[in-house]
């Protein structure tokens, strides 16, 4: 019953914007900062310059309010502390939980997401040696990736995968490696494997990361009787999600074919994406996984008792007001 309560604590859904400090570049052209944050606040002002029909400059400002906004000096340690923290002991107890890391290209998604699988996992293993000790838990960890609408495997030199459902609600990746985790360094070593793959791209060419989105999972398991005589079943599941960039949701008009679909699929799945996370903040019955091959793969994260931690990351610079603009009203749509 106290698992219960802690459990139904966490909240549904989070969502948490975070702006990344100006860099080198921007700072040598003297760019302005056009993003303001109160510290301990929960809310952003977005100064959005404008000009008049006699082409006078003006400024809109644009004020939005979220769970939490992180400002250029939070560390990654404090972005793990506000977002996936408070939700791994309830992985314990039956809940998915998903955390995605949305935003244009350049803004951040990488950068916050890389550590928190790791800091994760300390925590996770934390949990099964000390308090769940001899329970029988055990903690797999996969690693893909969705291009194109196609699935590949980060682990296994991009190995093709596809997907079935089991008829009970539980997705099955055919073909993907999941391997059994037991130690920090490990996962550490698989992490950044999966990050080296997804980097390189399919034709080697760097802006690729950018077109797809990436899925690392933290599966616990355990066997019915607590054995290991079975084969163990997933209890509960952490999955986290570097998207495609947002701004390439919009390359449906480019002039290369391949662009033009891959942008359609991205927009696609983005779309599909706050469909759902919206149909589960209002506990519809329904909710729109076929939207998507994203929406598809995270089905059985999305059912039953689910959480998701939503980082909408931005870039401080007056020439991304517009696409930043566009993550903060995605952010706003999803709550
Ligand atoms: P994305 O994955 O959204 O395309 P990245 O995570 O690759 O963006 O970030 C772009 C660049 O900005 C990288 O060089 C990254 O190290 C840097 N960066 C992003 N966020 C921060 C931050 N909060 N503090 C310092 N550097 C950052
Ligand atoms: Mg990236």
């Amino acid at each position: 019953a106290a698992d219960k309560e802690k459990a139904s604590n966490v909240a549904k859904i989070k969502v948490v914007v975070r702006k990344r400090p100006l860099n080198k570049k921007e700072l040598a052209k003297n760019e302005d900062d056009i993003i303001t944050i109160e510290s301990r606040s929960s809310s952003l002002t977005v100064h959005e310059t404008k000009l008049k029909v006699d082409l006078t400059e003006y400024v809109e400002k644009h004020e939005f309010v979220f769970d939490a906004v992180l400002n250029e000096e939070v560390s990654n340690d404090e972005v793990y502390r506000e977002t996936v923290e408070p939700i791994v002991p309830i992985i314990f107890q039956r809940t998915k939980a998903t955390c995605f890391a949305y935003g244009q290209t350049g803004s951040g998604k990488t950068y916050t997401m890389k550590p928190l699988p790791l800091k994760a996992s300390r925590d996770i293993l934390r949990l099964m040696h000390h308090t769940y000790r001899n329970q029988g838990f055990q903690l797999f960890f996969s690693f893909f990736e969705i291009y194109g609408g196609k699935l590949f495997d980060l682990l296994s030199d991009r190995k093709k995968l596809c997907m079935r459902e089991d008829g009970k609600q539980q997705v099955c990746i055919v073909g993907l490696q999941e391997y059994k985790v037991s130690d920090v360094e490990t996962i550490q070593e698989l992490i950044e494997k999966g990050n080296a793959t997804r980097s390189t791209g399919i034709t080697g060419a760097n802006e690729e990361s950018s077109r797809s989105h990436a899925i690392l999972q933290l599966a616990i398991k355990r066997s019915a009787d607590g054995s290991e005589s079975k084969p163990p079943r997933v209890v509960g599941k952490l999955s986290f999600i570097d998207l495609a960039g947002s701004e390439r949701g919009a390359d449906t008009t480019d002039n290369d074919k391949q662009t033009r679909m891959e942008g359609a699929e991205i927009n696609k799945s983005l779309l599909a994406l706050k469909e759902c996370i919206r149909a589960l903040d209002n506990d519809q019955g329904h909710i729109p996984f076929r939207g998507s091959k994203l929406t598809e793969v995270l089905r059985d994260s999305f059912v039953g008792d689910s959480r998701t931690v939503m980082i909408s990351c931005i870039s401080p610079t007056s020439g991304s007001c517009e696409h930043t603009l566009n993550t903060l009203r995605y952010a706003d749509r999803v709550k």
